[in-house]
């Protein structure tokens, strides 16, 4: 069933530019279509096109608790210049209390999966919370963020949240995610001056030395699973 959905998706929507397939997405499925936004390069390139979309898409963010400041200012200035509402949803505090009660704050250097524990609770739970209800989630993964997303496709049914994925700026390189930003006077997080590429939580994340992976400057102390568990769920 959800295969048809998909390919449908794709054949429907393969001539469309971006603000085509925003719009015909809305169209598709009135009120349920949602964007998650944690304020890096792509996500302020998608929630620009969504602004001056004029389309019924809602865009929301997870608040960790553990963002840079220079995350909230970009957050700030984004709600500043196009006016659009983006909600926030927290970690459970009952679940972050007994996390810091039972593990202290910085579990998440101790082992892999102290580390999934933290993202658990302060991402996954809070991110089922913000997609129930929605049939299509927008996202900001390109292709060449990591390797594990070179099999992606336009759309996705992502089976672990049981949703439609639409990953618009799948082909996009990240010059043209700059030249974009830069011609349409986005905001952008003051940490990618600072070599940050990919910008999560505070204490998972660091700059990357020229040549580096572009995912190498999260959780840099783990060899392997550069992901959160919010793209890596089962695909159907
Ligand atoms: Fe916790 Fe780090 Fe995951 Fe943020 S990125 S939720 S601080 S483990």
């Amino acid at each position: 069933m959800s295969a048809t959905i998909i390919e449908s998706l794709l054949d429907k929507t393969k001539d469309f530019s971006l603000e085509e397939t925003l719009a015909f997405i809305a169209n598709e499925y009135p009120g349920k279509v949602i964007f998650s936004t944690s304020f890096g390069q792509e996500d302020q390139v998608i929630t620009d096109f969504i602004a001056k979309s004029n389309q019924d898409i809602s865009i929301f963010t997870l608040d960790t608790g553990r963002l840079f400041q220079e995350t909230y200012d970009v957050f700030h200035k984004t709600l500043k210049k196009y006016k659009k509402q983006i909600e926030v949803y927290f970690p459970e505090a009952a679940s972050v209390e007994n996390l810091l009660k039972q593990k202290g704050p910085n579990s998440f250097y101790d082992s892999v999966e102290n580390r999934k524990e933290c993202c658990f609770i302060r991402k996954v739970v809070p991110l089922r919370k913000a997609l129930a209800g929605n049939s299509v989630w927008i996202t900001g993964l390109r292709a060449e963020q990591s390797e594990n997303r070179n099999d992606l496709q336009l759309f996705e049914y992502d089976g672990g949240f049981e949703i439609i994925k639409f990953n618009p700026l799948l082909k996009w390189t990240l010059e043209e995610v700059e030249t974009y930003l830069s011609e349409n006077n986005v905001p952008q997080n003051a940490l990618h001056k600072q070599g940050f590429v990919s910008i999560g939580c505070a204490p998972c994340t660091r700059a990357i030395f020229p040549g580096e992976d572009i995912r190498a400057g999260r959780w840099w102390w783990e060899s392997s699973h550069k992901e959160c568990g919010l793209h890596s769920a089962k695909k159907e």
